[in-house]
């Protein structure tokens, strides 16, 4: 089941899927978006799901119509997505929804015990100690579908947890590498959705452009592999060629390596649950004769504050994570619509970090309100 099939993720997952059904019976449970009514009638014409849900009402209603001559059931609403999330005919959950409504669905899921690929990296950056203690107490496991956890994921393999000493996230640097704060004054939209090397949803480019992309996988590897923030480092990579990399006690460095390409950390999160093993992939071979020079860099924290605001708000825990999240998927809404500028969004979310009362050990309920009060508190500003 996909929870975002219109998305990027979720297109590159759909595709997948296709080229794994020459290997065995993977089938389509259930299809959810947002309310790219279009994209989901055709994908539930070519892979036949039990369900679609739109969690825009008025569009499920047309979907309905649009597919009477189908079996497809359409279903709408929260109600609708956390309904297929538990439902006991879903074995594997792709999770590719956009930013923290993925939060309530991905905990359904885990309480009825499914396992999830995840691609949705703010539900773990908001809530990563909950999610984590149920996919635990339900026996569910958590596949990351974020290219460097995935790296990390494949290094890990046959290791000792304990025997790691730190993980090494690689980051491009996004579109704005070696600009200053000034430079970022002036910088537009189309700048920000130019990534150097992968190509992404509109939200994960401005993260990436920011570096809060990278912030936030800091917080999604600490609670993947449970390990301690100062052992994280980051490493700018403009290559994008080695994905992460795991240095172990004895100073032994495990890294991965691939060409850019997300249907490989897709195929590995889906065959890995399903058989513990690789399956061959379209993907174009890395050849390192071409790539020639690797290269590596410190990155500037200065300019890009938000990977160390990341490992500040996760080491003091608590609602902090969630409201850097909710500030950001703010402030990143409304640069999109072009009512603030790029530089704001640095502005917007150290404020908004640096004015929040902490709850130190929170319920679901006090992070979605936490959340919710700090991204009201942003767009009424500016709308
Ligand atoms: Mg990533």
């Amino acid at each position: 089941m996909i929870l975002g099939s219109t998305g990027s993720i979720g297109t590159q997952s759909l595709e997948v899927i296709q080229e794994l059904q020459e290997f065995g019976d993977y089938k389509v449970f259930a299809l959810c978006a947002n309310n790219n009514i279009d994209l989901i009638e055709n994908q539930a014409r070519r892979f036949k799901p039990e369900f679609c849900v739109l969690y825009a009402e008025n569009q499920a209603r047309d979907l309905e119509i649009k597919l009477k001559d189908t079996s497809v059931k359409v279903l709408s609403g929260i109600d609708g997505i956390n309904f297929i999330a538990a439902h006991e005919r879903a074995d594997y959950i792709i999770n590719a929804l956009m930013g923290q409504i993925g939060l309530l669905p991905m905990l359904n899921a885990l309480r009825a015990g499914k396992n999830i690929g995840l691609a949705n990296k703010e539900t773990l950056v908001a809530a990563g100690d909950i999610v984590m203690r149920t996919a635990r107490e339900n026996n569910a496991s958590i596949l990351p579908i974020d290219s460097e956890h995935c790296a990390i994921w494949q290094c890990i393999q046959g290791e000792n947890l304990n025997e790691v000493e730190k993980l090494i996230l690689t980051a491009s640097g996004g579109p704005f590498y070696g600009k200053s704060r000034e430079d970022l004054k002036r910088v537009t939209v189309a700048d920000a959705l130019k990534h150097p090397t992968w190509s992404m949803g509109k939200k994960i480019s401005v993260d990436s452009a920011t570096m809060m992309n990278k912030g936030l996988e800091l917080i999604e590897a600490r609670w993947l592999f449970n390990i301690a923030p100062d052992n994280i480092n980051i490493l700018i990579h403009r290559e994008s060629i080695v994905h992460s990399l795991v240095q172990f006690i004895d100073k032994s460095v495990k890294a991965q390596m691939s060409l850019p390409n997300m249907k490989m950390c897709i195929q590995y999160a889906i065959t890995f649950y399903n058989k513990n093993k690789r399956e061959k992939c379209k993907a174009e071979e890395l050849d390192l004769l071409r790539v020639k020079n690797l290269s590596f860099a410190e990155p500037d924290d200065k300019t890009f504050i938000f990977p160390e605001l990341a490992r500040f708000a996760i080491k003091e825990s608590g609602t902090l994570p969630a409201v850097m999240n909710a500030a950001n998927e703010a402030a990143v809404d409304l640069f999109l619509r072009e009512k603030i500028k790029f530089s704001d969004i640095f502005d917007l979310v150290e404020q908004a970090v640096n004015r929040h009362k902490n709850i130190k050990k929170p319920d679901i309920d006090d992070i979605i309100n936490c959340s919710e009060e700090t991204i009201n508190r942003i767009k009424r500003h500016f709308i």
